[in-house]
């Protein structure tokens, strides 16, 4: 389980090295990290993770399927999620590059590279601080999460095809 602990903080969030806990979804009963995942896992097993407390990101596992590869490395991707389709809040025409963690969704938080620039004159707090990069992870605007070290190809912006 210290394994997947780590894929996870690698490929989605680790920021400041928060605590991380893995809980069974209904008792919210701890699953201790020193386990090995042969005694944990099960095929259709959900398990829910949460990365920080404070700031806190949460994710849900599920043990989709189980099948024998020869490996030596701990962990191998398969397959992950593409760059989130957003558009510019303000324009609705090119891609976001940057969020504003000040402003809220609704208001309009996340900006091209051109209605940034101009966000950053409005917004002091967006142009001392609080502007950070949009990454493809669930704790993206949280903390001072900047993307992932592993599979960074896809850990990019979306490009309008
Ligand atoms: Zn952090
Ligand atoms: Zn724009
Ligand atoms: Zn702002």
């Amino acid at each position: 389980m210290k394994n997947i602990d780590r894929f996870l903080r690698n490929i989605w969030l680790e920021c400041c090295g928060h605590l991380s806990a893995f809980t069974t979804p209904q008792s919210h009963d701890k699953v201790p990290v020193s386990r090995n995942v042969d005694n944990v896992f099960c095929k259709g097993l959900k398990l829910e993770y949460k990365y920080g407390f404070g700031s806190r990101t949460e994710l849900l596992l599920t043990v989709v399927e189980e099948y024998p590869v020869k490996t030596d490395d701990k962990i191998i991707l398969l397959s992950r999620n593409e760059p989130l389709e957003w558009l510019c809040d303000t324009c609705k025409k090119k891609p976001v590059t940057l969020i504003c963690i000040i402003h809220d969704w609704e208001e309009g938080s996340l900006f091209c590279k051109k209605c940034a620039e101009k966000h950053a004159k409005k917004c002091e707090d967006f142009s001392k601080y609080a502007a950070m990069p949009v990454v493809n992870s669930p704790h993206m605007g949280v903390c001072g999460y900047e993307g992932g070290v592993i599979d960074i190809e896809r850990d990019v912006v979306f490009v309008k095809g």
